[in-house]
């Protein structure tokens, strides 16, 4: 039986034994511990990027490319939630640093490459990963470390609508996605939440800059979106499309195509 995919719950012996036959890829699930709605766990991202990292794994196997899911990373950089309880924010520097650390510790180990797995999209927490992973890539070479970023305009128009209008924060697409994994970690209030049109990327633009909260674009409980429309297909169909990117991303740098 071939150990994994938590590489925490690996002994180091069962490490050393995976990393004889290379390539072996490592994947960080990132996420945030901050307010996702009346309806969601604070560690709704972390959740989403754990259960992505499952899905790539998966498929990575049917590469034969060995992988293992680091320790997630459960903080992100959470200025937009200020105000409510359990946002827990580290500062962008604490987390490029952390992250820099990781990666540059999982290629020393033997790892061929690593990814970074987010689904915290604060742009100011992106910026952090997009900075870890541009450190290491100039550091330590292009192929070995990637981050497939769902802000970018070749994987955002990959996800559902309402993720598009940016009305994605606790609503139908994040609610969907948890449905889907851990169906019981949605509350029974989701069915009862009225939608909101409340675009965060949209706030965004227009603050040019200027601090950006939930609480002062209206978001009074932590959420926008249609929560009440998640249904757990929907779920399934986005964990697809965003384990796609990230395996995308990895076979793009390992096995780029022959000139
Ligand atoms: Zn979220």
């Amino acid at each position: 039986m071939t150990p994994g995919p938590w590489l925490a719950e690996l002994t180091t012996d069962e490490l050393d034994g995976l990393l004889q036959r290379p390539p072996v890829v490592a994947l960080i699930p990132v996420g945030s511990t901050e307010p996702h709605g009346p309806h969601l766990p604070l560690g709704t991202d972390t959740l989403l990027s754990e259960q992505v990292c499952l899905r790539a794994v998966e498929k990575l196997s049917l590469q034969n490319i060995p992988t293992l899911i680091a320790p997630p990373i459960g903080y992100g950089v959470t200025c937009y939630a200020r105000g409510f309880r359990g946002a827990l924010s580290l500062r962008a520097a604490t987390l490029e640093a952390l992250l820099g650390d990781l990666i540059a510790g999982l290629l020393d180990d033997g790892f061929a490459h690593v990814a970074l797995v987010n689904n915290h999209l604060e742009p100011e927490h992106a910026a952090a990963l997009r900075a870890a992973a541009l450190a290491a890539a100039a550091a330590r070479g292009e192929a070995r470390v990637s981050f497939p970023d769902q802000l970018t305009r070749r994987w955002g128009r990959t996800l559902t609508e309402e993720f598009k209008r940016g009305d994605c924060h606790a609503g139908r697409y994040e609610t969907s996605l948890v449905q889907a994994a851990r169906p019981g970690m949605v509350r029974g209030v989701a069915r009862e939440l009225p939608a909101l049109p409340i675009s965060l990327a949209t706030a965004i633009r227009q603050a040019q800059g200027a601090p950006v909260t939930f609480a002062g674009i209206g978001m009074d409980r932590a959420y926008t979106g249609a929560p009440a429309e998640a249904t757990a297909q929907e779920g399934e169909e986005s964990y697809e499309r965003l384990a796609t990117m990230v395996v995308t991303e990895i076979l793009e740098r390992l096995q780029p195509p022959s000139p």
